[in-house]
């Protein structure tokens, strides 16, 4: 696929409208929604609408997007009335990555552990 739109990328459907979801927030190139399967009172997923297949390629090719992103995320947080949250960018398969579209996870609304699992 070419960098803004991946045809078999299940989040470039999400951010194109064509799967829904329970969108939070958007920004002019971020877009946050509702994890399917939520791992706390607080799971949003915040997205960069162009596709980049994870955090560092995001970083090289549009840090001002990531940056956008890491505010939304933050946004999100205050949105959801949570003063701590933590903010997750899985990065390869073993480390819990199944969406190779970059994708940061805000959890919060309980107490986190540490280390994470
Ligand atoms: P990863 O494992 O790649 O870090 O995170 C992928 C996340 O996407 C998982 O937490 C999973 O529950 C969520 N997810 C997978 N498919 C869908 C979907 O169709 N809609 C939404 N809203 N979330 C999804
Ligand atoms: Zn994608």
């Amino acid at each position: 696929g070419t960098v803004s739109a991946d045809a078999d990328c299940l989040f470039c459907k999400i951010a194109g409208g064509q799967i829904p979801a329970d969108v939070v927030r958007e920004s002019e190139h971020t877009l946050a929604f509702r994890d399917i399967s939520p791992q706390a009172p607080t799971h949003v997923l915040v997205i960069p609408r162009e596709h980049h297949r994870d955090v560092a390629s995001l970083a090289a090719a549009a840090p001002g997007t990531l940056a956008e992103l890491v505010r939304e995320a933050a946004a999100v947080a205050a949105g959801e009335g949570i003063e701590a949250y933590r903010l997750v960018f899985n990065t390869g398969s073993e480390a819990g990555q199944s969406v190779f579209h970059v994708h940061g996870h805000v959890l919060g609304g309980r107490a986190m552990t540490w280390p994470p699992g």
